[in-house]
């Protein structure tokens, strides 16, 4: 269907490309590079920018989900591809699409070794999590045995890779529980390893820690916020170039008497005169209510203009009071100099919730190559 809206998210290749070269320029030659396009790419497009990082030279892709992996194989990627919460409810179109697993606890890995025995599978490639401290997905060190048992004699599988993942990679002040993580699953992977044929490659970092603990980068680290032009942090936010910028137009310029009130429940009143300008895009799309009410600003011909009274479901008003604007003019929401991470922290959130949540109904438009 044709999308007429003007409101869209422009996706700048370059950038992509940049943030690539960049978070590569701080690997050993051979470190692996995994470019995590979970979430259509954290918000932006999962097909083009995973042919992106294909053509770029990425050596692996993940995504979260069996659908998203299945989205990818129909858009014609080729890469392998790991999909770090694969469900068993999934497994026989994931092994059908060439998807290989994350394979986290007992029950998954029994499931998945009877599904690729039915389909007649060998060598097919597994990657298994261990817990390392973050407490989500992941084996504990205690049934290293019992996995390895179950994997003995099994050649429907191959253990490609072992990998954990860090709970605080981004805050320094976590160092010490970061640099325990990185041991504990050091030693978890020679555990795992010891007597087996093929050494699992290793990896365990994600874009902070890459920033961060470039001496744990094994043999491929996981990066996705970094590629997208984010780095939880200023001083690397400088060195990346943002991906995606959400843009859209002015629909409508009202000017406001004293007393008057904007927008449901009357959220907002208006103490003097003042100009306010409507939006053609709201909580529906992805700017949720907890950016209302003076907290976050989109920026109009140069200047900040606060989102002002309550987000509605397809519009949000912004003060224009003082801005040089007509009706029509552009309006950058968040992006390329007016960084999602400021925007996120107005409302106490982060820029991978504000970049994930643009919904699909916002257009896709691109630039650069
Ligand atoms: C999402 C995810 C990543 C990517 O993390 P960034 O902070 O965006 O680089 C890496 N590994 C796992 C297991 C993930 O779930």
């Amino acid at each position: 269907m044709p999308n007429f809206s003007e409101t869209h998210l422009e996706i700048d290749l370059n950038a992509l490309e940049h943030n690539y070269r960049y978070l590569r320029s701080k690997l050993k030659r051979g470190t692996k590079f995994l470019g995590v396009v979970k979430a259509f790419a954290y918000g932006s497009d999962c097909i083009v920018i995973a042919k992106k990082l294909e053509q770029l030279g990425a050596d692996y892709l993940a995504v979260a989900y069996i659908s998203e992996g299945i989205s990818l194989r129909k858009g014609g990627i080729r890469l392998p591809i790991l999909v770090l919460h694969a469900q068993p409810q999934g497994y026989p179109l994931m092994i059908k699409h060439c998807l290989e697993p994350n394979i986290y606890s007992l029950r998954v890995l029994q499931k998945f070794l009877e599904e690729a025995k039915k389909l007649k599978q060998s060598n097919y490639p597994i990657h298994i999590k261990f817990n390392s401290g973050l407490n989500r997905l992941g084996f504990g060190t205690d049934v290293i045995s019992k996995i390895k048992t179950l994997l003995k004699d099994r050649s429907e599988v191959n253990v490609k890779s072992v990998f954990s993942h860090l709970a605080a990679s981004e805050d320094v002040s976590e160092d010490k529980f970061t640099l325990s993580q990185i041991k504990l699953f050091q030693s978890q992977a020679n555990l795992f390893s010891e007597n087996l044929e093929s050494r699992p490659f290793r990896h365990i970092l994600n874009t902070s820690g890459i920033l961060n603990y470039p001496e744990a980068q094994l043999d491929m680290v996981r990066s996705g916020i970094g590629l997208y032009g984010y780095g939880n942090e200023d001083r690397f936010d400088s060195d990346l170039k943002v991906v995606a910028s959400l843009k859209t137009i002015i629909s409508q310029i009202h000017s406001l008497q004293p007393n008057e009130t904007v927008g449901y429940n009357r959220a907002f009143t208006s103490a003097q005169s003042r100009r306010i300008a409507t939006l053609p895009l709201g909580h529906a799309d992805g700017i949720g209510r907890q950016y209302g009410n003076g907290k976050a600003s989109v920026i109009i011909n140069g200047s900040k203009a606060p989102i002002i009274g309550n987000v509605c479901m397809d519009m949000i008003m912004v003060d224009i009071t003082g801005i040089d604007c007509d009706e029509g003019d552009e309006v950058l929401i968040f992006g390329k100099g007016h960084s999602a991470e400021d925007f996120a922290k107005t409302a106490d959130t982060i820029s991978y919730e504000l970049l994930c949540g643009i919904s699909q109904r916002i257009k896709r438009t691109f630039v650069g190559d």
